[in-house]
């Protein structure tokens, strides 16, 4: 009773794209509990064991609680003054000298919407570099690109009530089980919703958790799933199982896309690329193309690889030919990782300028220059360096200073020794976090920043649903919000601050741009205001005068799709080999992922107990045959090695759960560095590197 709340905050969660609602309990201006909002339509009073445990991140001792700055090799506390001041002479002596682009920054899905769109802002119009991203390249860019080619525009088509209402639901390289837990409750509500249970089909690799809940279960070879889609569609076309009339009516490209699927993926071939039967094939084709309505939803696993972005629009494909696209439980839904992956995409500046306006488009720039009031020439014309572009900028010694912001490359950026290198050649590095992060320990100055529960603003989550996070304590010690370290920082450049934000003083001013900004766009939230948000339980966007409560699917009947006729793409895509296969120096293919105790890098969570006690470690998943060869078993501890670097002492975890010739490994321990061993082979549309798949070798003693 003691540690009993004394008050309630209701918020969002702050971790993952499924974006809970939650109750915050505070006491004596700390939080002290979480739990579930019953009536928020995402969770429904559920969470998962990261969102029940949220409140520890705030006080723990992996925080900062002041500015840091590096004095004799070491990082000290300081004022916000003199960081302020240390790192804007730094950031106008290297553009003096080397121009503007030679500052780099990298954010991140973790900030509210207010405070990347401000951040966006000031790093495009003030410092004017367009050497910005996200390391929402590591997760969800190669959705964005699949979207824009298919459809004309970023933005998950469908909702999460889709899976209550489909016959059948075709999860693709996603592992929700670990990855988005709650999203499972709306897969089981389906039978109450449909009055009888739907077809879950799992395709992975790897017998995840989620396989579990498969009726049909398709053990694909690595990084085969492009070949597998077109596999589909051919049969369906084959068997005269397409929606032609959706096709003709919906759809461009319809000849060229049967003719290049019937000459390039006939069974036989997909089959041997896929390692699945021709007539499980059929079966599958089937089962998918005879459902009334079927959802298919996919996450990192099609994301991270080098055709991802080609692989959403194979989903895409599949769905458009069987008429599964803007009916309720008919769609294709990109399942996004941070919190606020969407409401980071949509606001932009990384990718496209805000609203999902293009770089190049001189009708977006005037027009964006107009909305907020400044000057045509600021507005970039191009898209900069995305992230891994800036990582080799920097190795190339053109991008002499970084600003990294809420992320952490030491752990989670591919073939850590290359970054490494590259990193040690900038002049200076900042780093703007509320944790202690491998990366900010090498940082010139810290921006120590407040987290979740401190700071006011909204997240968007994977169907569009913008959520209000309120702040119900103040920042641990010295720190401020991302808004307000933005905001404060601003002023240190000449007139900046005035012509950018003015009059601004809380994240609200900045919520009111955005809403005009994005008024008459797809991702218009005009009709927003955190009043309505709160009351509705988060609003999907479009929402304004036709829509004045959000919309939970695009593209059906009256919503054309945002290109130039009106119509989706069906396009020719082709599946192309690993760029590392397996041979016998290296004969294993890695595939690496998350476990649902831990989040990212572990900055929020490594002192939290009840999670660390779950997973306090990385492990090898490993076939038993595979195990039986190498003459190690579970318990047993063991090297693993690439091309790149070796990792020493990992335990052994044998399972039948994983493909003979393939091994798993999470990626979010720095003691068993994983990504020292990743590939960096990246989607040349997306950026995102190909994390999924690459070639080791194992050492037993
Ligand atoms: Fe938070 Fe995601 Fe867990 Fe929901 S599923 S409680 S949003 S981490």
């Amino acid at each position: 009773l003691e540690k009993a709340p004394t008050s309630w905050v209701r918020s969002t969660c702050g971790y993952c794209g499924v974006g809970c609602g939650l109750y915050i309990g505070v006491k004596d201006g700390k939080p002290v509990y979480t739990k579930g909002d019953p009536k928020h339509p995402v969770n429904q009073g559920t969470l998962c064991p990261k969102g029940l445990s949220e409140h520890e991140i705030v006080n723990s001792i992996n925080r900062y609680t002041t500015p840091m700055i590096k004095k004799n090799k070491e990082l000290v506390s300081t004022s916000w003054d003199e960081v302020f001041k240390t790192t804007s002479q730094k950031f106008k002596e290297i553009q003096e000298k080397y121009g503007n682009t030679a500052i780099g920054v990298i954010s991140t899905g973790q900030l509210l919407t207010e405070e990347f769109y401000s951040l966006g802002k000031f790093v495009q119009l003030g410092l004017k570099t367009n050497n910005y991203c996200g390391n929402t390249t590591l997760c969800m860019a190669s959705a964005v690109m699949g979207y824009k080619q298919t459809f004309g525009s970023d933005g998950p088509i469908g909702a999460y009530e889709d899976f209550s209402h489909a016959d059948v639901i075709m999860l693709i390289g996603a592992n929700i089980a670990d990855n988005h837990p709650i999203l499972k409750l709306h897969i089981t509500k389906n039978k109450k919703t449909t009055g009888k249970k739907p077809t879950i089909i799992v395709v992975d690799p790897r017998f995840s958790k989620t396989a579990n809940m498969a009726d049909i279960y398709v053990p694909i070879l690595p990084r085969s799933d492009l070949a597998l889609i077109n596999g589909l569609c051919y049969i369906i076309l084959e068997q005269g199982w397409e929606n032609e009339k959706f096709i003709l009516e919906r759809t461009t490209g319809y000849k060229e896309f049967k003719k290049h699927i019937f000459e390039n993926y006939k069974p036989q071939d997909v089959s041997n690329i896929t390692g699945i039967d021709v007539k499980d094939l059929y079966e599958l084709a089937r089962v998918y193309a005879k459902a009334e309505k079927a959802t298919s939803a996919w996450t990192m696993g099609v994301n991270q690889s080098s055709i991802g972005t080609d692989t959403v629009s194979a989903i895409c494909n599949l769905a458009l030919i069987t008429g599964n696209i803007g009916r309720q439980g008919a769609t294709a839904l990109s399942i996004t990782g941070q919190c606020n992956a969407m409401g980071t995409r949509e606001t932009g500046f990384t990718s496209s300028l805000p609203g999902y306006r293009n770089f190049a488009s001189s009708y977006d720039r005037e027009e964006y220059a107009t909305l907020v009031n400044v000057p045509l020439e600021d507005v970039p014309t191009k898209r900069g360096y995305s992230y891994p572009q800036i990582i080799d900028a920097i190795d190339r010694g053109e991008i002499k200073a970084l600003w990294l912001v809420a992320t952490n490359p030491l752990i989670s950026y591919p073939d850590q020794n290359r970054l490494r290198n590259a990193l040690k050649k900038l002049e200076f590095l900042v780093v703007q976090d509320a944790f202690k992060s491998e990366t900010s320990l090498i940082a010139d100055v810290v921006f120590s920043a407040a987290t979740w529960s401190e700071k006011e603003g909204t997240y968007t989550n994977s169907e569009r649903r913008c959520n209000y996070a309120k702040k119900a304590v103040e920042p641990l010690g010295e720190t401020k919000s991302d808004f307000d370290i933005v905001l404060e920082f601003s002023k240190y450049f000449e007139s900046v601050n005035e012509k950018l934000f003015p009059s601004w003083s809380e994240p609200k001013d900045a919520f009111n741009e955005w809403k005009k900004v994005s008024a008459g766009r797809l991702c218009d939230y005009s009709g927003m205001s955190y009043e309505l948000i709160e009351e509705l339980g988060g609003i999907q966007w479009p929402c304004n005068e036709k829509y004045p409560k959000g919309k939970a699917r695009l593209y059906d009947e009256k919503m054309p799709c945002p290109t130039d006729d009106g119509k989706a793409k069906l396009l020719c895509l082709d599946w192309k080999p690993l760029a590392e296969t397996s041979n016998c120096d290296f004969p294993l293919i890695l595939n690496t992922g998350r476990t649902v105790e831990q989040w990212h890098t572990r900055t929020k969570t490594k002192t939290i107990s009840i999670l660390n006690d779950l997973a306090p470690e990385a492990w090898i998943e490993i076939n038993p045959a595979d195990a039986k060869k190498l003459e190690v078993s579970s318990g047993d501890r063991i090297d693993i090695s690439s091309r790149r670097g070796r990792i020493n002492n990992i335990i052994v975890k044998e399972s039948q759960n994983i493909r003979v010739g393939t091994i798993f490994v999470p990626f979010h321990f720095n003691e068993q560095l994983i990504n020292s061993i990743t590939i960096a082979d990246f989607d040349p549309k997306s950026f995102e590197p190909n994390f999924k798949q690459c070639a080791v070798q194992l050492h037993s003693f």
